[in-house]
């Protein structure tokens, strides 16, 4: 007896089968609830549901024998796209494609000896049809959910390539926010030096759309950063790569110190050489010749050789104290005396090195000043700034002039010597302090010295709790500051 239905029984079949399966997460449950309903309005036999390749995907039954005849018809019906069945021994096999517009994903069998009218036909084709749609949209889905595995493993894998990296590695939007990092980043995050760096220098890559590279000093780190525009979804990004540069800076530092080191022992060789050079030839002549020389001959020649011997003292002295200074073994022996006193003794005693170089030595004071402090040390760098002064005049100038003028200041005193002389080019005006560092080559003998005398100066008045600093410009001159605190 053919099976009948009425319209409104379709309806509801379709509707809860399309709630059911706009449920279903995968395509067995969905194969099962489809095996369910059509056996609500036929009896079977049985049911099945074969792939495209015609292998038994689900049926209510386990051994189901599909026999020749039955899978022509079922080729048939795949190929043409149409449903179908098979009258045989009193029993019906129904056929219908599971597919959507031109692609077959399998088919489904229902074996029943009541055959269908032609609704009922209609309803399982419908269905069949509605299950492909399904079907395949889980097969997107999937598809799309691999797809979504592989890229997150994807990114997982690249971060971890990108959190070995000793670098610091980010990307900033076009609004400068991050959108993407390493863990490295995230750890100095939250220094402003190199957020500030960084923002700049993204900045500058967006502006002029070309790779920039600078380098910033952070919280004691020296971070080198290259920053390069790149493109996604339409957007200029800035890719920064950040190296922490500070053994390579240190490295270079000390590579620095060592052929500093290297020259400071040529010329302080040097230094030594020439006194003791004119003090082995003058008493050379002098054993010699002891009785040609008159008098006043043997006089003059005993004066260079004992002015030689102090040259070599003083250049002795300045040594150990800078031997002293690298050990940080100065101490100082304070003492209450008057400055200006000891500006004028000083200059007074160098007034003869000054004139014979053709410069004007000149104290500009005003009464007494008492600090508290070393007076030899004290002593020590006047000398050395005045005979800087002297030292370092233009050869060919006509009103060469070293002066010494003192400026009380609160409770301070403020002692400068200025010259006219050949001045210090900006760039190494805070360099002359270090330790040998000579303006030009420190292997240019025209002026003796060794480079210490600034540093054992600074250390001096460091040590006094002062302050030394320097004005100059090229071929005009120098002034040198000292700021020493007043007597107690
Ligand atoms: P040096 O023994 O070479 O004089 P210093 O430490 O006293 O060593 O000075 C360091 C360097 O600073 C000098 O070599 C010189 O180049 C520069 N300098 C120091 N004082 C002056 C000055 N008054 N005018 C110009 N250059 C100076």
């Amino acid at each position: 007896m053919a099976l009948q239905m009425s319209s409104n029984r379709i309806h509801m079949f379709i509707s809860s089968f399309i709630r059911e399966s706009s449920n279903v997460k995968d395509p067995d449950s969905l194969l099962l609830s489809l095996i369910k309903i059509v056996q609500k309005f036929i009896n079977c036999e049985w049911i099945a549901i074969l792939d495209k390749d015609l292998n038994v995907r689900k049926s209510d039954l386990n051994d189901i024998k599909i026999e020749q005849d039955l899978l022509e018809m079922i080729k048939w019906s795949m190929e043409k796209m149409s449903p179908t069945s098979l009258v045989k021994d009193q029993s019906t096999t129904l056929v219908f494609p599971l597919m959507k517009t031109n692609k077959v994903l399998g088919v489904l069998l229902a074996k029943t000896e009541e055959e269908p009218v032609f609704e009922v036909f209609e309803l399982i084709s419908t269905l069949a049809f509605l299950s492909a749609v399904v079907l395949e949209n889980l097969d997107l889905y999937r598809s799309l959910e691999k797809q979504h595995a592989i890229v997150e493993e994807t990114m997982n894998y690249m971060r971890q390539i990108f959190n070995s990296f000793p670098q610091i590695v980010v990307v900033l939007n076009s609004q400068l926010n991050p959108v993407f990092s390493n863990l490295q980043y995230l750890e100095r995050e939250k220094e402003p030096k190199l957020v500030e760096a960084i923002e700049k220098v993204a900045r500058n890559v967006l502006t002029t759309g070309s790779r920039q590279v600078k380098e910033v000093e952070s919280e004691g780190t020296f971070y080198s950063l290259i920053a390069e525009k790149i493109e996604y979804e339409g957007e200029t990004q800035v890719l920064l790569s950040i190296t922490d540069v500070t053994n390579t800076k240190e490295l270079e530092r000390l590579k620095e110190i060592d052929k500093l080191k290297t020259d400071f022992v040529a010329s302080i060789s040097h230094e030594l050489r020439t006194p003791l050079a004119a003090i082995k030839a003058y008493s050379e002549t002098m054993l010699s010749s002891l009785n040609d020389l008159d008098k006043d001959t043997l006089s003059d020649f005993l004066q260079t050789v004992y002015k030689e011997s102090l040259h070599l003292e003083s250049l002795l002295d300045e040594l150990l104290d800078f031997a002293k200074i690298e050990q940080k073994a100065m101490v100082l022996d304070k003492v209450r005396f008057d400055l200006t006193e000891l500006i004028k003794e000083v200059t007074q005693s160098m007034s003869e090195l000054a004139k014979s170089k053709n410069v004007r030595l000149e104290q500009d004071t005003n009464g007494p000043i008492f600090i508290f402090a070393d007076k030899k040390r004290i002593r020590q760098v006047l000398i050395n700034l005045i005979s800087n002064g002297v030292k370092y005049s233009k050869e060919n100038h006509e009103d060469k002039f070293v002066k010494v003028s003192t400026k009380l200041n609160g409770t301070s005193v403020v002692v400068s010597v200025s010259d006219n002389g050949i001045g210090i080019p900006q760039e190494y005006q805070q360099k002359v302090f270090e330790k040998f560092f000579r303006v030009g080559s420190a292997l240019d003998y025209r002026t003796e010295g060794a480079g210490i005398g600034l540093t054992i100066t600074k250390e001096i008045i460091e040590l006094h709790g002062g302050k030394i600093w320097l004005e100059s410009r090229v071929d005009e001159g120098s002034v040198f500051y000292v700021q020493l605190p007043l007597g107690e």
